[in-house]
């Protein structure tokens, strides 16, 4: 049997985790001083999983050619998969699974829409665990950014990418809690981590989610 190529990242964890990032490929988190031949054994178990997994990314990384805002095209709300149907009404508005778009809208006037919708989210959210986490930040921004999903300044700015409205309403409450949890830990250490849990405890899978999602930024 071949062996599945995999990039190794040590660190003073306990236990071996596997993950399959956006570009398909094995990643192994392992202890400092785990050997090799251990890795490679559960890698060899795991091995079903992984082929799986890898399979689902790089199928949905196939179907993502360019999104024109078109009859028929799929686009992320919340989560939730809808279908395009251009008619002549004024406002962008979801019916079952069809996403309702005014027949003249460009895709930046829908790009404006969906940034517009991520700020109400947003600001609920942060306002909504800033409370319960008794965390004072000083402002709260959407971003276009396409490669991180949020960031908190020096003097606890809060930033957050509009695109996050395609994700489902549990991924950016993680997000908001990550960013909240870096007014109190500046780092990404076990402290910081510890916080995050505390008020988001499956914050592992929400990172998972983007992770295998980070596709996402690029259709819009
Ligand atoms: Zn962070």
């Amino acid at each position: 049997m071949n062996e599945i190529p995999y990039e190794i990242i040590r660190s003073n964890r306990k236990t071996l985790a596997l993950t399959i990032d956006s570009e398909a490929r094995l990643i192994v988190r392992a202890p400092m001083q785990l050997g090799e031949d251990v890795i490679r054994d559960f890698i060899k178990k795991k091995s079903r999983w992984i082929s799986d997994k890898q399979r689902y990314v790089r199928d949905f990384a196939s179907k993502q050619s360019e999104f024109l805002l078109e009859d028929g095209e799929n686009v992320l709300y919340l989560g939730k998969s809808y279908t395009v149907l251009r008619k002549d009404v004024q406002e962008v508005s979801t019916v079952g699974s069809f996403l309702i778009v005014p027949k003249n809208m460009t895709l930046e006037g829908y790009a404006d829409w969906m940034k517009i919708q991520c700020d109400n989210i947003i600001r609920e959210r942060v306002a909504h665990f800033a409370n319960l986490m008794d965390a004072k930040y000083s402002s709260v921004k959407m971003s276009n950014a396409k490669r991180r999903w949020g960031s908190c300044g020096a003097r606890n700015t809060l930033n957050f990418a509009w695109r996050l409205v395609m994700c489902p309403q549990w991924v950016i409450d993680y997000v908001v809690v990550h960013e909240l949890s870096h007014i109190t830990y500046k780092d990404h250490s076990a402290r910081f981590w510890a916080r995050v849990a505390t008020f988001m405890p499956n914050y592992r899978e929400a990172r998972d989610w983007l992770r295998l999602n980070r596709r996402i930024m690029e259709v819009i």
